[in-house]
Parts: C-alpha cells; structure tokens; sequence
C-alpha cells in the first residue's frame, strides 16, 4: 500500500514544490515507486518535472471531476527516467483553478482524490501531493487522501504565526474527514546558518515540536532555484550540489521513518 504525504502551508514561495519534486526523484532515485500529484493551478509541480502543462491532454482536474482515472491521466518525464529518478506525474495546469468552483456542487467533494488513489493504491510506495498556497478545497482533497502532513517552512519571524492555522485545520480534517491524517515533520528550507534569527527560530520550532521536526535542513541554494527552468528537480539538475545532497538526505530520512 503507498504511503500518501500532502506537501503543504498554506504561505506561497516557501519551498513547498520544491520540496515535492526533489523529494519524488530523491525517492525515485533510490529506488522506490513515486506518484507525484500536483494539486496548483499554477503546475509548477508539472514543469519542474519536466512535463509542459500548457500540453497535457489529461490532468488532476479530469480526475477530480471523474472524468478520467489516474491510470489515464498520469504522464512521465523522459528526462527523469534517463537519469534513474522517473516518477509518474498526475499533472496541473490552469484548468484545476475552475475546479474549485465546478466541485461545490457536487457530492463527496472533499474526497475525490482519495478515490481516485484507491485505485492505483498498489503500484506506488510513496504518493506525493504539491498542494496550492491556500486552505481551498483543493488542500482538503489532498488532506482527505494522505496518511500524513509534510510541511515546508522558512525559520523566519512569522512562520510560528502561520503554523497555527494549518495546524488547526488539520486537527479539524483529522477529527471530521480523516483520521489517519498527521503531521509527518516539518522541514525547514532555505535555511542560511550565518542568520542568527534562522537559527534562533530553527531552536524555537525543535522546542516546541520536538521531534516533528526533519533532522535534514534544505540549505539555501541557487542550483535548486535554477533546476526549474531546466524542467528537472534540483536532484537531477546538479545531484552534487548542496541543496540536492541535502534532498537525498531528507528522501533518505522518510524512507527510514515510514
Ligand atoms: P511554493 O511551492 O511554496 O510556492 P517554491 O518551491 O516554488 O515554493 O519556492 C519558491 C521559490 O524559491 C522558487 O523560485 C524556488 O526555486 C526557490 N527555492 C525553493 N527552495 C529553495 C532553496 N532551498 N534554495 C534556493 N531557492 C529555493
Ligand atoms: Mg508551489
């Protein structure tokens, strides 16, 4: 049975498809079998894995409309799978922003994914969700289908602040709509140690939820901003590199926590 994690925070640019697509071809690499759900209309998920959303002939939005199964929709990325890292990729483009709309009529609507994943429950071990920058009804459709929480986060000033509500909201979805739904760990990203206040919240985050958070810190580093525009995961783009080394860790360190 695949393990199903939602990447999510509900603050945009803080690391949130990076952290999904580099931990896919960190899995992948490894050897697991990766499903990488992109649930942003923005489909940045979808080209920095190398798939041109503007192209996709079937996306995550037929599947939550259930006007297509996964097995239907999903697609690869051949410069992922010649470099050892392929991972199946349930793509996004701006056609998913209209779903939001399109699903408050109709029934079982915070559950569509989760249906959808049954089905292709047994070829993977690991689901990854990017979920959008927001509490919408897309997040809930990733929250209703994952065994557990990845949550991204800069050590800045108001990132504690921010915390609180996608804590909160997934309390609420784990007390009403899932109750295998946890936080797996926090992953702090971009992290640069000459700042002190990084290091001062990095403190404050390991005191108050222990050991909820990653051990593997995501250093800043300009080859994992660069990778996108090659439509490959920093893993790929430059595997020696200290933001993709830092990624092999973390694939390592989920792969040791499940
Ligand atoms: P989100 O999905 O939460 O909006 P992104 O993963 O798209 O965030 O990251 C926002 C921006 O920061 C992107 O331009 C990305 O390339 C860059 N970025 C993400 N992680 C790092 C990192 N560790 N070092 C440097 N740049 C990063
Ligand atoms: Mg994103």
């Amino acid at each position: 049975m695949a393990k199903i994690f939602c990447v999510a925070n509900q603050k945009g640019g803080v690391g949130k498809t990076t952290t999904t697509v580099n931990l896919a071809a960190g899995l992948a690499k490894v050897g697991q079998r990766v499903l990488m759900v992109d649930l942003d209309p923005q489909g940045n998920a979808t080209m920095g894995s190398g798939v041109d959303k503007r192209k996709l002939e079937l996306s995550v939005y037929d599947v939550l409309l259930e006007t297509a199964t996964v097995a239907q929709a999903r697609v690869q990325s051949a410069k992922l799978v010649d470099a050892g890292c392929g991972y199946d990729i349930l793509g996004a483009n701006r056609e998913l922003a209209g779903a939001e709309v399109e699903m408050v009529e109709l029934e079982r609507r915070e559950k569509r994914l989760k249906t959808a994943l049954v089905q292709v429950d047994a070829e993977y071990d690991f689901v990854l969700i990017d979920c959008p920058p927001s509490l919408s009804m897309l997040t809930l459709n990733g929250l209703c289908c994952a065994h557990g929480v990845i949550v991204p986060m800069q050590c800045e000033y108001f990132a504690l602040e921010g915390l609180a509500d996608l804590v909160n909201t997934i309390k609420q979805v784990h007390a009403n709509l899932n109750k295998d739904l946890s936080i797996i760990g926090l992953l702090r990203v971009m992290f640069d140690p000459r700042i002190t206040l990084q290091q001062q919240v990095s403190e404050q985050l390991k005191e108050r939820f222990g050991d909820k958070v990653f051990n593997t810190v995501i250093p800043r580093n300009v080859r994992l901003a660069e990778a996108p525009s090659y439509g490959v995961p920093g893993v790929v783009f430059d595997a020696s590199s200290k933001g993709a080394q830092a990624f092999l860790a973390f694939a390592q360190e989920m792969v040791a926590r499940i």
